[in-house]
């Protein structure tokens, strides 16, 4: 019986095929986890798109980005965890808020699948909603 779904991923950016390898690969000696594995396209370094896998079953947790929508992915995780903080809000919570500001279901509304473009309406939606101006009155 296979215990491990196999995964073909293709490179977003330029069509190779990714390679489950671990992270060690690409982040090298400042991997903190070094049983952790990460998609990465077949041309790396020349081409600098992966994305991390799951430790039970490796399956990818999102789609594979480059070093900008990496960075913006980043920025919108914060923004979003921020707000949550702000709002002393559940972590499931935030994700249903999120789901309806977007219009999305549970399944689409993974930062890790997003484009540059939703990540950029995750941090402006954070930014939004408590306004600096009116003070603590919540
Ligand atoms: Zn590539």
């Amino acid at each position: 019986m296979k215990t491990m779904k196999k995964y073909n991923l293709k490179c977003p950016y330029c069509g190779s095929p990714a390679i489950c390898r671990p992270a060690s690969t690409v982040y090298g000696a400042d991997t903190i986890d070094r049983k952790s594995y990460l998609y990465v396209c077949s041309r790396w370094p020349a081409c600098d798109a992966y994305v991390s896998a799951h430790k039970k079953d490796r399956k990818p947790m999102g789609t594979m980005a480059d070093r900008r929508l990496r960075r913006k992915r980043i920025l919108a995780h914060r923004a979003l965890e921020k707000l949550r903080i702000e709002r002393h809000m559940d972590k499931w919570a935030v994700y249903v808020w999120l789901q309806a500001k977007l219009g999305l279901d549970e399944s689409q509304a993974h930062i890790g699948m997003f484009s540059e473009e939703m990540c950029e309406r995750v941090i402006t939606l954070c930014r939004s909603p408590a306004d600096p101006d009116s003070g603590m009155a919540a």
